[in-house]
């Protein structure tokens, strides 16, 4: 496994690629934890090489205090990478991917205008910023995104299609905690105390999967604020349930597409989100 910080060395490095050889790209913010590693084993598994790269981004933060507290580790990042077969560790610096500033403005129609794109103003202008020129630098033939980050993956899939590039995007599952809590890098930011409350978030997911057939649309979506709610450390800042493709809210249960329950909480400060598959 090789550490590289600029453009002109990764490239260097990928150009002693074969033309039989297969690239496969993770894109992280670091603070790495086994959700990430799942992404890295399925490139390996997949590609002939990976890259994974380590990049706290600051254009999709809409916070600054969020930008600042983001955990930055790399050096334990690549001793988790260590063991993993991937070959090439991308750590680029900010002056590095924006010698200039990026003016580019996406346009993601109604994908963005719901949940993290609601709440979280520009923050897929500047994913989208920072995954397509990512992708100009690797120029993979597979890149991984979790599940976890349902809406990014759309807002991926849809960049991808309008930019008509020719990288697979191959989504993944999401990794828990024993707890059920889903892996995050910003749950290394909770206390002890705060991570044993904030397991409510995805037990309230896993119940309200089995409460779909009990409930409508408007009495789940209720139950699910109420319960996350009185939990005194946490606070929803939204929860909907919405089809898996344009990520609108659905009304009913009759609507014929896969449905799926997406929620932000603020555990203390810090801002957590999960999802499910409800069918
Ligand atoms: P991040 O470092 O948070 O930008 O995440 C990098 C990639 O890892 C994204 O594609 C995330 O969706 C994915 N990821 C983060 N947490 C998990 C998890 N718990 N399970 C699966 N994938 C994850």
């Amino acid at each position: 496994m090789i550490l590289v910080k600029t453009i002109d060395e990764l490239q260097h490095e990928l150009s002693k690629l074969g033309a039989n050889d297969s690239l496969g790209f993770v894109p992280t913010m670091g603070a790495l934890h086994r959700g990430h590693l799942s992404l890295v084993e399925q490139s390996v598994a997949n590609n002939t090489h990976t890259v994974v790269s380590v990049f706290v981004n600051p254009t999709q933060f809409n916070d600054p205090k969020d930008l600042e507290r983001y955990p930055r580790t790399l050096e334990n990042d690549l001793k988790l990478l260590e063991p993993s077969a991937c070959n090439i560790v991308f750590a680029p610096s900010a002056g590095e991917v924006y010698p200039e500033p990026d003016l580019r403005k996406f346009n993601f129609g109604k994908l963005e205008e719901v949940m993290e794109g609601a709440h979280r103003p520009g923050h897929f202008n500047g994913v989208a910023q920072v995954v397509s020129k990512l992708f100009a630098m690797v120029n993979p033939d597979k890149a991984y995104f979790g599940l976890k980050d349902f809406q990014q993956l759309a807002i991926i899939k849809n960049m991808v299609k309008q930019l008509q590039l020719r990288v697979e995007i191959v989504p993944c599952a999401i990794i828990r905690e024993e707890s059920g809590l889903a892996m995050s890098s910003r749950n290394e930011l909770l206390t002890a105390e705060q991570r044993e409350n904030a397991k409510i978030i995805s037990e309230t997911l896993f119940k309200a999967k089995e409460l779909m057939g009990q409930k409508s649309v408007e009495e789940l979506v209720k139950w699910v604020l109420e319960t996350i709610n009185k939990n005194p450390f946490l606070n929803v800042e939204y929860f909907e349930i919405v089809d898996d493709e344009q990520l609108q809210a659905i009304k009913s249960w009759d609507e014929k597409n896969t449905k799926v329950a997406c929620v932000a909480a603020f555990c203390g400060k810090i801002r957590l989100i999960d999802n499910i598959v409800l069918n």
